[in-house]
C-alpha cells in the first residue's frame, strides 16, 4: 500500500486491516506527488497494489495516464456526493475518502512579539515582517502545496495568482518536501506561519500548542483525498479487498484517534469532533477535473519551478 496521509493513520490503517483480515500489508508513506512519480515510474513492473490517501489531483492525473484501474465498490452508495463526483471524473479509477480545507497555522507568540495583528486572509501573509518566516512544501513533492497553486490560481486567476506566489516567496524560508510539515513548524514556533491544510494545524493547537488554525477571508481551495488500485496490481484481489473495506464507516473512524481530523466520505462514519468545520468556511468551486487534469498540473508546476521557484 502507497500511503499518502500522516503516518500514523498509515500504521493505524494498514494494522487493522491485518488484524481483520489476516492479510499482510507492506505500507509506505510518502507525498502525493511522489507517490505518483513512483507508480509511473514502475507501471511497466508494478510493486505497488492500492494507493489510499493523498490530495486527489494526483490520483485524477494517474487515471487520467491510465497508471490506475476501474473499480466500483459496493460501498459506493454510501459515500457522499462529492466522493462520487471524484469517481465520476476519474472514470471509476479513483474515489473519494475524505475532504480537508487549506488554510495555514500561525504561532500566536510569534505573530504577538513582531507586532502584527493575528493574520486573517492569504493577503496577510504577505507582510514584510513575516520575512523568511512563512513554510509551505515543494507542489511538485506534496499534494497540500499543489492544492495552495491551484487555489491561488482559481481564486486570483493565474496572472493575479502568480504575482502572489512571487510576493509569498519573500518571505518563505523553505520549501518543505512533506505538505504537513510546515504545521509541526510553526506549532514549534521555528516558522511563523504554516501553510497546510487546515486540519493539519488543527493537529497541534488541540494538544496546546501556540498555534492557530485560520481559513483565509478571500476564500480557498480544498482537497477530496481519494485511493486508487494501480494497474497491473500483482495483489488484485487483495487490493480490492483493502478499498472495499477502506470505505466503510470503522475503518474511517481510525483517522481521528491517530490525530487525522478529514471530513471521511462514508455518510455513516463519524466526523470527528475536531475537523474544521468546511460549511461555516469560504470555499471555492475547486475545477477538480481542470486541476486534476494531466495538462494542466504539468504545465502549472514546470512554471511554478521557472517563475516562483527559481527566484533568488
Ligand atoms: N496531511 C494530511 C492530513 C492530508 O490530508 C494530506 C492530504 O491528503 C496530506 C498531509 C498531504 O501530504 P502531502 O502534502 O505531503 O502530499
Amino acid at each position: 500500500m502507497y500511503c499518502g496521509v500522516q503516518e500514523e493513520w498509515c500504521r493505524a490503517m494498514s494494522g487493522a486491516f491485518e488484524k481483520e483480515t489476516g492479510i499482510k500489508v507492506a505500507m509506505t508513506r510518502k507525498s502525493a506527488g511522489e507517490v505518483y512519480a513512483q507508480v509511473k515510474a514502475e507501471a511497466s513492473n508494478p510493486r505497488g497494489d492500492v494507493w489510499w490517501g493523498g490530495t486527489g489531483d494526483p490520483h485524477l492525473q494517474a487515471a487520467e495516464e491510465g497508471l490506475t484501474l476501474e473499480y466500483e465498490s459496493p460501498v459506493n452508495k454510501d459515500l457522499h456526493p462529492w466522493a462520487i463526483s471524484q469517481w465520476d471524473a476519474a472514470k471509476k479509477r479513483t474515489v473519494g475518502i475524505y475532504a480537508g480545507a487549506l488554510g495555514y497555522g500561525f504561532n500566536t507568540q510569534q505573530i504577538k512579539a513582531k507586532g502584527l495583528a493575528e493574520p486573517k486572509c492569504w493577503a496577510d501573509l504577505l507582510d514584510p515582517k513575516l520575512k523568511d518566516d512563512v513554510q509551505v512544501a515543494d507542489p511538485n513533492s506534496s499534494g497540500t502545496a499543489y492544492t495552495l497553486l491551484a487555489t491561488v490560481v482559481q481564486l486570483m486567476g493565474e496572472d493575479k495568482g502568480f504575482d502572489y506566489l512571487r510576493a509569498l516567496h519573500k518571505n518563505i524560508s523553505q520549501y518543505t518536501k512533506s505538505g504537513a510539515a510546515p504545521a509541526k513548524a510553526a506549532s514549534l514556533g521555528e516558522t511563523a506561519v504554516g501553510i497546510v491544510f487546515i486540519h493539519d494545524a488543527v493537529v497541534f493547537a488541540v494538544q496546546g500548542d501556540p498555534i492557530k488554525p485560520v481559513a483565509p477571508c478571500e476564500g480557498t481551495g480544498y482537497e477530496i483525498g481519494s485511493m486508487s488500485i494501480i494497474k497491473g496490481a500483482r495483489n488484485l484481489d487483495n487490493a480490492k479487498k483493502f478499498y472495499d473495506w477502506a470505505l466503510t464507516p470503522a475503518a474511517q473512524a481510525l483517522g481521528a484517534p491517530a490525530k487525522s481530523y478529514q471530513v471521511p466520505s462514508n455518510k455513516n462514519a463519524p466526523v470527528p469532533a475536531q475537523a474544521p468545520k468546511m460549511s461555516e468556511m469560504k470555499l471555492i468551486n475547486y475545477d477538480f477535473v481542470k486541476y486534476g487534469s494531466s495538462a494542466e498540473r504539468v504545465r502549472l508546476l514546470t512554471k511554478w519551478d521557472k517563475e516562483i521557484k527559481a527566484l533568488p
